[in-house]
């Protein structure tokens, strides 16, 4: 269904996020994508979203091929008319917008108004929490909350592709099972998923293919079941390297701090 092929990004005229990479997501699969702090998980779906000018990045070399067709010169709103949607990181809602007019906004890129109202009635059977907040504002669900409406504004244009960046980011273990179990049903009723995550344990569970960045190149690909079960995933994506739980914790809070940094860093260049 997608197929990426070496692809390279740079971010203004020195930083190379990717570089020859290769990727294939077949039709009604879960690819996940793993790999550390600015391996270039995120970069990667903004060249299949279209978006990569928004963040001043541009593809340098390779190709996007969507359905047969070439969408790495497609402008977002052309990536979404042929259903690819993505949900950002960061739980990226409207605050102040209520649940509804939320979902609402999803609504405007669906094909027809009979494929908004099946989309409106499957998001509300995968989230009904949703359906009894519609009328509170999105900047007072919780975190969790927040995530699965990012979600569902998403499936409200009927995507054949969605694109997950980190859903589990900062969420408690519970509400990080439910987000796995909702991925499951999303890609059961038909949707292939690219899901990105450091949550590797996570990831593996839900994908049937894997494949690792490092330093913006392929490090590793297969099945996620093989790649589970490999030593070197061990080692470097579930913790096989903390020697204790406390070690892993403070290893993720490092983790986070420094993206942080990075961020602020990027916000006041
Ligand atoms: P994380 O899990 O920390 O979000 P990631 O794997 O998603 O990391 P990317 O965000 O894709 O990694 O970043 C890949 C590289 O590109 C990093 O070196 C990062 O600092 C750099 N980068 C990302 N966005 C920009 C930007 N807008 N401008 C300049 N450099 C950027």
């Amino acid at each position: 269904m997608l197929t990426v092929r070496g692809l390279s990004v740079r971010y203004g005229r020195s930083v190379r996020a990717l570089e020859g990479v290769d990727v294939e997501v077949p039709a009604d699969g879960v690819l996940a994508v793993l790999g550390g702090n600015g391996a270039g998980k995120s970069t990667l779906l903004r060249a299949v979203s279209g978006t990569l000018a928004l963040h001043r990045g541009a593809i340098t070399d390779g190709e996007i091929v969507f359905d047969g067709e070439r969408i790495d010169r497609s402008s977002p709103a052309a990536v979404v008319r042929r259903g690819i949607v993505a949900v950002p990181e960061g739980r990226q809602v409207f605050a102040r917008m209520t649940v509804e007019e939320n979902l609402r906004t999803g609504g405007l890129g669906a094909r027809s108004a009979a494929a908004r109202s099946t989309a409106r009635d499957r998001v509300r059977e995968l989230f009904p929490a949703l359906a009894e907040r519609a009328g509170q504002r999105a900047g007072l669900l919780s975190g969790g909350e927040q995530q699965m409406l990012a979600i569902g504004r998403a499936l409200m244009s009927g995507p054949r592709l969605l694109l997950l960046d980190e859903p589990s980011l900062g969420l408690a273990p519970q509400m990080v099972g439910r987000i796995a179990a909702i991925v499951r049903e999303i890609h059961a009723q038909g949707t292939a998923v690219v899901l990105v995550e450091q949550n590797a344990t996570m990831a593996l569970q839900v994908a049937d293919h894997a494949v690792a960045l490092e330093v913006g190149r392929v490090a590793l690909a297969g099945a996620a079941a093989d790649l589970a079960a490999s030593d070197e995933v061990q080692r470097l994506y579930l913790g096989g390297h903390a020697e204790s739980a406390e070690q892993a914790a403070a290893e993720v809070c490092a983790a986070e701090q420094q993206r942080a940094g990075r961020r602020l860093a990027r916000w006041t260049a």
